[in-house]
């Protein structure tokens, strides 16, 4: 399996060679601001098969007090990726082309969610964690 992704303004592209994990959406307050929407939409990715295709120099990135990070064009401002103490960690699912082959499985800390969002019936909601065994990752 192979999945690219880009970011708005073109100028960065990566290839993942291989299937995502984990996707979820986590409404908390940090993944509010880092993706500048209701939560986050997020996947991992496993070690070895991300790729920068091109762009790579016009990175910019991020990174909070606990190892976690993020990486985004310095150009059209999109977020791309997390990272876990500098390694690509997972990849954010708003950048990634067509159809990746995973939903999102998991709304994670919809309990502390924006006071004006209202989260879909049906979904699979946890009020906080349960990922909680890497912290600072999206
Ligand atoms: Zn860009
Ligand atoms: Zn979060």
């Amino acid at each position: 399996m192979q999945i690219r992704g880009s970011c708005f303004c073109g100028a960065i592209a990566y290839v993942v060679r291989g299937a995502l994990h984990n996707p979820r959406s986590c409404h908390c307050s940090m993944c509010r601001k880092a993706f500048s929407a209701q939560a986050s939409a997020y996947a991992e990715v496993e070690p070895g098969t991300f790729e920068w295709v091109c762009g790579e120099e016009k990175l910019t990135s991020y990174e909070g007090g606990n190892g976690g990070g993020l990486k985004f064009c310095s150009i059209c401002g999109s977020t791309l990726c997390g990272t876990v103490e500098g390694r690509v960690h997972g990849v954010t699912l708003g950048c990634v082309e067509g159809d990746p082959g995973i939903s999102i499985g998991m709304h994670i800390y919809v309990g502390s969610k924006a006071p004006w969002e209202i989260l879909p019936e049906g979904i699979v909601a946890y009020e906080e964690g349960p990922l909680a065994d890497e912290p600072g990752t999206p």
